[in-house]
């Protein structure tokens, strides 16, 4: 049912300065920058082969990014895995157990609907489940 890495997310507090490590110095394309407002979050795709990198920079001191910075520091704040059907896969974990921090699917960036998965169920990773089309 997990059809592969749809992206890795990765916290930063400058975007624009890790846009230019992404692009200057590791050679990958920016391809769409957007605003989540009721995430509070600027976000960066940048294409890795089959799946992307999302650099996510915090527009408000209290957005769950800064939050995030502020406790773990920059780095790798949560992965994604491409769904078919988000919500047949968030009742089957709720069903068995997961807590999950989306009960039902939302609109994400890039026009995804996504849901997270507590980092308490999934071993300390905040997971995201994604489905796009
Ligand atoms: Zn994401």
């Amino acid at each position: 049912m997990i059809k592969k890495i749809d992206h890795i997310g990765v916290a930063v507090k400058d975007l624009n300065a890790a846009i230019k490590f992404y692009e200057g110095l590791l050679g990958l394309k920016v391809v769409d920058t957007e605003i989540v407002e009721d995430q509070k979050v600027k976000v960066a795709f940048l294409p890795v082969g089959d799946s992307e990198v999302e650099l996510l920079e915090s527009t408000a001191p209290d957005g769950p990014i800064a939050k995030f910075i502020e406790k773990n520091g920059e780095g790798i704040q949560h992965i994604a895995f491409r769904v078919e059907n988000l919500t047949e896969k968030l009742a089957e974990l709720k069903e068995k157990g997961v807590r999950l921090i989306d009960e039902k699917p939302r609109r994400g960036a890039g026009g995804a609907m996504i849901a997270f998965l507590h980092p308490k169920s999934t071993f300390g990773t905040l997971v995201e489940l994604c489905k796009r089309g």
